[in-house]
């Protein structure tokens, strides 16, 4: 009943098996009813993570390449999150039937080359048809590189560092949906958004080097928006935070994207970024921070014991933030 079927399911899985290359260490892969992955010493890290057109994506705003890429980096983010390291994925696909086989194999392409650039394997999944729209499912299985590095754990005094651009993501889809719903963007600009939006980059190598070298006392990717990310690391555990407004890293390209009055807003509680945010008890300054300062990571504020998040603005004066993270079911 719900099959692609009649030289459609089929072919496409031999197709993304053909996309989906393995290797000696993979006893068996995509084409039997599990796969068999070898087992490993460390622990096992495990995550699954949905994309919904019109609700995560829109087929308006990018390439089935890049769809296929922002399902991979929303994955992988997961497990970059917990200091890890990412080795196999699974892939649950309902397709509507009218759906054109090339965006199809696109999409496969741009998943996969995305999982290569980190030597994570395709090895499983399910294709179902879908009655409308295109629904994704992804499962990243990894294993830790050193300790994982939970969401609790943070302290008052922690210092809460966060890596990129908040905000990027969110003033990226900002371009897209205009363009989407008739407004005029330049191509240049189009083109920038689509990168920023669909083609971000899980920060796994960032999350693995913290890690190996116990810097953080907690961590988080930013997906829901720095404020709302703060909060899961400091108030879900009774904590607090103080912001720093001109520690906070300003995206290049917000001027290319946004007005400036929305850009704060952006910044505070756009989400999807795809970048780390962790609390350390060392001070930036400290030898052990000398790796990762140069990938790019800021000190942007302190953990407290107030069970408040406060941003201290560039003009001195103090205001508390309030959660706005995007609610599926509000
Ligand atoms: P079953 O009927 O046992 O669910 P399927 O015919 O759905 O088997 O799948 C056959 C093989 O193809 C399995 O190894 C499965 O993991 C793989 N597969 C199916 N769909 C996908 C997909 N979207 N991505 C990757 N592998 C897939
Ligand atoms: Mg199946």
């Amino acid at each position: 009943m719900d099959n692609i079927k009649q030289g459609g399911e089929f072919d496409f899985i031999r197709y993304i098996k053909t996309q989906a290359p393995t290797n000696a260490d993979i006893p068996l892969s995509i084409g039997d009813d599990t796969c068999i992955l070898p087992s490993c010493e460390k622990e096992s890290l495990v995550s699954t993570d949905m994309l919904l057109e019109n609700i995560h994506f829109r087929q308006s705003h990018a390439s089935p390449e890049l769809i296929g890429h922002k399902t991979a980096t929303a994955n992988l983010s997961d497990i970059a999150a917990m200091g890890g390291k990412a080795k196999y994925f699974l892939l649950s696909l309902a397709l509507p039937k009218k759906l054109k086989e090339t965006w199809k194999e696109l999409f496969i392409k741009g998943l996969v080359n995305a999982l290569n650039e980190f030597d994570v394997t395709l090895v499983g999944g399910d294709t179902s048809a879908s009655p409308d729209k295109i629904f994704i499912n992804g499962i990243i299985l990894g294993e830790s590189v050193g300790k994982p590095v939970k969401r609790s754990g943070a302290k008052a005094g922690d210092f809460i560092y966060v890596s990129g651009y908040p905000g990027e993501a969110a003033a990226a889809i900002d371009v897209l949906e205009k363009h989407s719903s008739g407004v005029m963007v330049h191509q240049k600009i189009l083109k920038l958004a689509q990168e920023k939006h669909y083609k971000r980059q899980a920060e796994l190598r960032l999350g693995a080097e913290i890690s190996k070298r116990t810097l953080a006392t907690s961590m988080i990717d930013l997906s829901d928006g720095l404020v709302g990310d703060i909060s899961h690391l400091t108030l879900d555990f009774g904590l607090g935070a103080n912001i720093w407004e001109e520690n906070i890293p300003v995206s290049p390209h917000f001027d290319s994207f946004v007005q400036v009055e929305q850009k704060e807003e952006m910044m505070l509680n756009g989400g999807e970024d795809y970048q780390l945010i962790f609390t350390s008890r060392l001070n930036i300054d400290s030898r052990e921070f000398a790796e990762i300062q140069k990938m790019g990571v800021r000190c942007i504020g302190q953990v407290s014991n107030t069970e408040k998040i406060i941003l201290k603005k560039k003009n001195g004066e103090k205001v508390e933030l309030k959660n706005k993270s995007f609610d599926h079911f509000a």
